[in-house]
């Protein structure tokens, strides 16, 4: 689960992280009372959206301004005409793709003056089962590009879990940011700080892009974006709380009630499988054979006929999809409920794209009955080659 920034500074402060006063605002008409709350001479206007690179980001409608999503402002009365363009309109960033996200969040923050900006990110690492430092001087840009044309410039160490966070992890970001004297001490603090941040609210990622030192000697984090280990949420209902579901994809929300194991993608074949590695080995030749999946989808093992409806409802309400691949090989699951599953589905809502059903293993007699007494236009495929073959040519019209 990802949060915004406004609410990963919020819970950052609580670790004594220091961060810029602000103030989050929803409607236009409250952001003039929140930039007064401020000190100023400075405030900066920050679009929230679970997507970064948004200060170099545009906006679709031509009434937000040729701005990007971050905004300097010199009055208040900037800050009010800035929230008047941005709250509503649509922000295209390099992370969001072309479609962009619509902002309805603003956090409107009292501006630092800048003398540097760093990089410094926190994430597992599972492949040695510690908690790995990423760091830079190289700050504000895009880290990609830094680790793809200067890689020398960034420094990375894991910390073990078992024996903690220790100052020595600390002097190495120090050393690593050139810092020395109080700016150092400052760079040992944040290390401790972040790192019981990130471990006591079962962080994934924390990733600090800039992390800049003030005018005025001072470190302190300028954006920060978090997101959490989804299956420890339920030890922190506080985090759970903060989940913005407008910024999450519809499909996958509905999918979570089920508890269905499914990921939105961009292509065309809806894909229906049980078994996360089935699933993706049918993602796998779909693609092979020249088209993209639509979603990635396992069904589960003691999937009941609800669910296994609820999920082809899922897969037949995105528009994006042009035709439906059943791929179940029954162990537990048996084929005959996801026969009658997928009947009860096709009944309610309909279908409007070519489909092909792969049955295989247990009750498969029983599944193939169902599916061909039902009357559905079915096209049956006798393995995952031929039936991936004909999706394929079903949607590509031949
Ligand atoms: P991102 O583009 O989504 O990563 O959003 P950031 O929060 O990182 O803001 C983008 C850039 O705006 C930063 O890299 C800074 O250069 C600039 N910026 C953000 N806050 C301030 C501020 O308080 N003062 C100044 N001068 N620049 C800021
Ligand atoms: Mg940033």
């Amino acid at each position: 689960m990802n949060i915004h920034e406004y609410q990963a500074k919020a819970l950052l402060h609580e670790f004594g992280v220091p961060i810029s006063r602000g103030v989050p605002v929803l409607k236009a008409s409250d952001s003039e009372a929140a930039a007064k709350q401020l000190p100023g001479p400075i405030w900066v206007v920050k679009s929230q959206i679970h997507a970064g690179g948004r200060g170099k980001g545009k906006f679709k409608e031509a009434s937000a301004g040729e701005k990007g999503g971050v905004r300097i402002a010199k009055s208040v009365a900037e800050v009010s005409e800035f929230a008047k363009q941005m709250l509503g309109a649509t922000l295209v960033t390099v992370q969001t793709g072309a479609q962009g996200k619509q902002v309805n969040r603003l956090y409107i923050e009292e501006g630092s003056d800048i003398d540097k900006e760093f990089y410094l990110s926190i994430l597992v690492n599972r492949e040695t089962s510690q908690v790995s430092f990423v760091v830079s001087t190289e700050g504000g840009v895009n880290i990609e590009e830094v680790a793809h044309n200067t890689p020398e410039k960034i420094v990375t160490f894991s910390v073990d879990p078992a024996t903690g966070i220790m100052a020595h992890h600390g002097r190495t970001v120090a050393k690593a940011l050139n810092l020395s004297g109080d700016l150092a001490k400052q760079a040992e603090k944040l290390v401790v700080q972040l790192y019981n941040a990130f471990t006591a609210k079962d962080m994934a990622m924390l990733e600090i892009n800039p992390l800049v030192v003030t005018k005025q000697g001072q470190l302190r984090v300028l954006d920060a974006k978090v997101s959490f280990d989804d299956n420890a949420l339920f030890r922190h209902p506080e985090v759970a709380a903060l989940r913005d579901e407008t910024e999450e994809d519809a499909k996958e929300i509905e999918a979570s009630k089920y508890d269905l194991n499914y990921v939105a993608l961009d292509g065309t074949i809806g894909c229906m499988v049980n078994g996360a590695g089935l699933a993706m080995a049918t993602m796998d030749i779909i693609k092979l054979y020249g088209m993209e999946p639509a979603n990635f989808l396992d069904v589960g093992g003691g999937a009941s006929k609800e669910k296994v409806a609820a999920a082809f409802k899922i897969i037949t309400a995105d528009p994006n999809v042009k035709g439906i691949l059943v791929n179940i090989f029954g162990g537990i699951m048996k084929c005959d409920i996801i026969a009658d599953g997928v009947v009860a589905a096709v009944k309610e809502v309909g279908l409007k794209v070519p489909l092909v059903v792969r049955l295989e293993g247990t009750n498969v007699d029983a599944g193939k009955k169902i599916i061909r007494e039902s009357g559905l236009n079915v096209v049956p495929a006798d393995n995952l080659d031929d039936a991936a073959q004909k999706i394929v040519k079903a949607v590509k019209g031949g």
